[in-house]
């Protein structure tokens, strides 16, 4: 896809979702192209359903319009366009009935795990973010301060702040035009990606203090059971940063968090230092990602889950 008004030309409704639980990658790249479609498409009809985005992302223009699928009930509007970004259908929740309903459907992602969902694909697993992706496909001249702002906290959330290896020259360029737009990005980096509340710190505070070295000390492993996510009173969002905190422990190629989701059910989030495929070990779990940041949800005792991942990466540390 070079162009994406190509496929969206003569559509009257369009339908934009991402994945459950959307970071900043999701949001941003939604919203980017959510505000753009409104400006190129004034006439037609554009939607964006996603779960409630955390608050830090209330700087996005119009990020209240956003729309929560899960009350559509039975009430599933064929759209013209349904464009699914930053995930494939299985993650989209309560908007996947909206895309099973599209007329045409449309799928952007970078997750080398993501085979296409769509009738129209567009996956490029070497790039930094779904949101670089909508940066690319939309016409330039139509760009405006709002939407820049969306890309650039969906570019900066999924590299790292340009810090990750998915970082490349093009991501670099697209940042440096969006900045043109003279928005506060210190600011917006600062108050999205890096500030945390003081209970998150102290979550995170006490995942690190509980973690635990594991296979020679290359991998390392820490749990936040239900128990004390309601000691807490936090939630999964609150969580973002434990596991690449977790991974900046010198010697550890391969760093997993694990939470409680429902009881004996737990979500896996890993990283890796490139040594070992992550989505590799998340596919075989059902889930996926990309090869230093992957994700999957596992059920079974908290030592159940640790034991068959283990098992997984010691068969590629084997392999080496
Ligand atoms: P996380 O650890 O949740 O930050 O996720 C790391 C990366 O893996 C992100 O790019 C996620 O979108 C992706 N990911 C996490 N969980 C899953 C899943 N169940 N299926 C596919 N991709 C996932
Ligand atoms: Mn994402
Ligand atoms: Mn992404």
């Amino acid at each position: 896809m070079k162009n994406i008004m190509e496929e969206l030309k003569n559509a009257g409704s369009v339908a934009i979702s991402g994945h459950i639980r959307p970071d900043g990658d999701c949001i941003g790249s939604c919203m980017g192209l959510y505000l753009y479609l409104k400006k190129v498409l004034p006439k037609a009809e554009i939607d964006v359903y996603l779960e409630k985005p955390s608050d830090i992302f209330q700087c996005i223009k119009d990020v209240e319009q956003i729309k929560d699928a899960s009350v559509l009930g039975e009430d599933i509007k064929a759209y013209d366009v349904f464009v699914a970004l930053d995930c494939s259908k299985d993650r989209l929740g309560a908007a996947q009935p909206l895309f099973e309903a599209a007329k045409k459907t449309i799928n952007i992602d970078h997750h080398i795990s993501n085979l296409g969902c769509g009738k129209v694909n567009h996956i490029v697993p070497d790039a930094s973010s779904t949101s670089e992706l909508i940066y690319d496909l939309i016409d330039k001249a139509e760009l405006d301060e709002e939407i820049a702002k969306a890309l650039y906290i969906g570019i900066i959330h999924d590299t790292g702040v340009f810090q990750y290896s998915n970082t490349s020259p093009s991501t670099l360029m697209a940042a440096a035009e969006l900045i043109r737009f003279g928005f506060d990005f210190p600011k917006l980096i600062e108050e999205t990606f890096y500030e945390k509340s003081y209970i998150q710190n102290q979550v995170l505070g006490r995942a690190l203090l509980e973690s635990i070295l594991f296979m020679n000390k290359t991998c390392i492993v820490s749990t936040i059971d239900k128990k004390v996510m309601d000691f807490y009173g936090v939630t999964s969002s609150d969580f973002d940063g434990i596991v690449n905190q977790l991974r900046y422990t010198k010697g550890v190629e391969c760093a997993i968090f694990l939470y409680e989701n429902e009881f004996q059910s737990y979500k896996v989030s890993m990283r890796s230092g490139g040594k070992i495929d992550v989505a590799k070990v998340a596919q075989y779990f059902g889930g996926g990602g990309h090869v230093r940041a992957a994700g999957c949800t596992i059920n079974g005792t908290q030592h159940d889950v640790i034991n068959n991942l283990s098992l997984q990466i010691e068969k590629q540390m084997e392999n080496k």
